[in-house]
This record gives C-alpha cells, structure tokens and sequence, in this order.
C-alpha cells in the first residue's frame, strides 16, 4: 500500500505568527520523506506532528531567504543525532551554496549522516533515480530561487481475477512482465491482457516568486500544487514590489497549468482571517484548499 500526503509544518511567511510557524512541508511519498524548505522551528514541528524526523530522506530548499532554510541546520543535525543510515539528498539553487555550507556546519557537531548534495545550476531535470524524476524551474523571486516538480515512475498494475482466469501465477507473473507475453495452457498471454500502467502522480511546489510562466510550465497536470500566495488581491502593489503571489495570481497558475488541486501557504502576517484566501483563489479555481500548521493533505485519486 503506498502512502502520499503531504504534512504541512508551517505555512507563515517571513514572520511566524501565534498561530503559523515558519514554512515547512513534508510529502510522504511510497518509502520516502521529501521535505521541503524547512524554516526555523521544523524539528519542533515534527514533534507536534507525531512524526519522525527519520523519515526524511530528501530536502529541498527553493531560495536562502530564512523562512525557507533556517531549520535547515537543525534538521540535518537532528538526523545525525537520530543516526539514520540511509543518505540525506539536499537539493537548492547552486547560486546559494555558500548558504548551503553555513547552514549545514552552523554549529559544532561530529558529522556522520551520508549529505548527497544536488546544487541545481539551470532549468531541467536534477535527478531521475528510477523513483522520482526531479525536475527544477528558476522563478521571479529577485534571488535565485527553484520550483520543483516532482514525478513518481509509472508501475504496471496487474489484475488478479484476469490472471487467475487465465492461469498466469507465480513466477510467471514476473516472466511476463519481462517477456511481454508468455504461453499459457495452450493460450497466449499478452501483457496488457492482464495489466495497465499507473501513471506516476506529480506534485509541484512554487513557492515564492512573482506571477511568471515558469511556475504555469512546472506545474502542468499536477495533482498537487502547493503554491505561495504571500498577499491577497487587494495588496497587489505589495506582491509585486517583493515579488510574490496574491491568491488569486496562484489560482491563475493553477487554472493555466491545469493542475488537480491547489494548496495555498506562505502567507504574510498581517492577515490573521485567512478565509478571504480561499474565496479569492476559488473565484478562479475551485478546487483550492488553504495550508494551516498540521493540517495533513492526502493526494487527491
Ligand atoms: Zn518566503
Ligand atoms: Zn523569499
């Protein structure tokens, strides 16, 4: 059974408030703990969770504003401290790696977690490693700055009754799948008789920049989009003069890029009501859906 959803461990801006911490979001995606910029008070925030900071194997960081790395130190510290074995994949703009480097060795501490570094240098794919295909976009922050679109692999899914219908069991379901086609009891099996592909599920993260069509392009047909919106409408002077999103420009992203469903965050810490966040964005596209601390957002099927 595989799980995807996404946690969310923070959704303010620059400034946490009472209510909202510093960003931070975790996917639990198959086997794997992806999380992404993780701002000041993450380790904390897995605690309030309930989940372990040692499911994390991969950590993205869009920009080296503070709001999206500042935890960034204490959560490799943390792993280390946890002794996790398998290694920590640390994704960012190669323009910030000295930020990268202050970060990850702030503070005394014997290193021993395996750190496998990703500087992203230019649109594209980063990394295809058969389980994902990692894919980078440079936004229109003022600062280097990376929306990510993240794919799982396709998977054939077989069904059971045709193959118990038609006597394909036990090795031979393996032998199919690698031959394509196989003889059984006097009959030939075809692959695609008894099987389809799942396509890998999208999910694409945009957070901070100002409206520009590379966020529309990395997040086209995702399933999710968790996507900024630092202000709302009526403060558009401000979104644009600090290069961010109002609800509604996110909700255009989501709309152009044909995404399933949007997840608003990030916002500025003069709103304490957050609904207008929501009626502005589903105005323009329904299926939005607002980022509050701990709030949990299965992928929708
Ligand atoms: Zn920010
Ligand atoms: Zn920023």
């Amino acid at each position: 059974m595989s799980v995807r959803y996404l946690t969310i461990l923070g959704c303010s801006s620059q400034q946490p408030t009472r209510q909202r911490n510093h960003g931070a979001y975790l996917v639990r995606w198959n086997e794997e703990g992806l999380l992404f910029d993780p701002g000041e008070g993450t380790q904390r925030q897995f605690i309030f969770a309930g989940i372990a900071p040692t499911c994390v194997n991969r950590i993205f960081v869009s920009h080296f504003h503070g709001d999206h790395c500042l935890g960034l130190g204490s959560m490799l510290m943390r792993l280390n401290l946890d002794k996790v074995s398998h290694p920590i994949h640390c994704y960012y703009p190669a323009g910030g790696r000295i930020y990268f480097e202050r970060l990850r060795y702030g503070t005394l501490y014997h290193e021993t977690i395996q750190v496998i570094e990703h500087p992203v240098e230019e649109d594209g794919v980063v990394q295809d490693d058969g389980r994902f295909r990692i894919e980078a976009a440079f936004l229109q922050h003022g600062v280097a700055n990376v929306g990510w679109r993240i794919t799982e692999r396709d998977r054939r899914k077989f069904d059971g009754e045709k193959l118990k219908a038609l006597g394909v069991q036990g090795p031979n379901v393996r032998l199919l799948e690698e031959k394509k086609e196989l003889d059984i009891n006097g009959r030939r099996v075809a692959l695609d008789e008894v099987s389809s592909i799942r396509k890998g599920d999208t999910l694409a993260v945009v957070i901070d920049t100002a409206y520009c069509h590379r966020a529309v392009e990395i997040a086209q047909g995702a399933k999710l989009l968790l996507c900024e919106s630092t202000y709302l409408e009526r403060d558009k002077e401000l979104a644009k003069k600090h290069h961010h999103l109002t609800a509604g420009e996110a909700a255009e992203i989501a709309k152009r890029a044909g995404v399933e469903q949007l997840i608003l965050t990030h916002y500025s810490a003069r709103y304490q009501d957050l609904s207008e966040f929501a009626s502005e964005a589903r105005a323009i596209f329904p299926n939005t859906f607002l980022a509050e601390d701990l709030k949990v957002f299965p992928f929708p099927r």
